[in-house]
């Protein structure tokens, strides 16, 4: 299961999480899907699973800052941080994964164009009518394999 996640309270507040997180200094593998691999300078690899539903960010760590306090911990800020440089300023290496390769979190409704019989349950709790965001891109990396 995952969990919502806010991240602007973690920001506005400039909570310890947040200080850790700064993405140039974190290192970012991703896996499969959702799921990376994240190094903060001070600390190990852990397993960060983070997608966008529809604008909402949800997502896990395997690190006992996440289990043992509210809100994310900082790889999941670091991860956060680092998609969203990779958007708005793309020569910035901080918005890079280890490859090189711009960090790209993937968005739920990626992962259903992709794998249409994930749906075979009728797609019940699949939200019509819903707009696609502007910023949503398609990498073949996510949705080819
Ligand atoms: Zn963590």
């Amino acid at each position: 299961m995952t969990d919502l996640l806010d991240f602007l309270t973690e920001r506005d507040d400039h909570t310890r999480s947040w200080k850790r997180s700064d993405p140039l200094h974190a290192v970012i593998r991703p896996t499969a899907g959702d799921t990376f691999e994240v190094k903060l300078p001070d600390g190990e690899f852990h397993q960060v699973r983070l997608q966008r539903d529809h604008g909402a960010w949800t997502g896990t760590c395997d690190c006992k800052g996440f289990e043992y306090n509210d809100g994310p911990c900082a790889h999941l800020c670091a991860l956060r941080r680092a998609h969203w440089t990779a958007e708005h300023l793309p020569s910035d290496p901080a918005g890079r994964d280890i490859y090189g390769t711009h960090v790209h979190v993937p968005a739920v409704e990626d992962d259903q164009h992709a794998q249409p019989e994930a749906r075979a349950d009728g797609g019940h709790d699949v939200v019509e009518h819903v707009e696609r965001p502007a910023d949503l891109r398609t990498e073949p990396r996510w949705t080819g394999r």
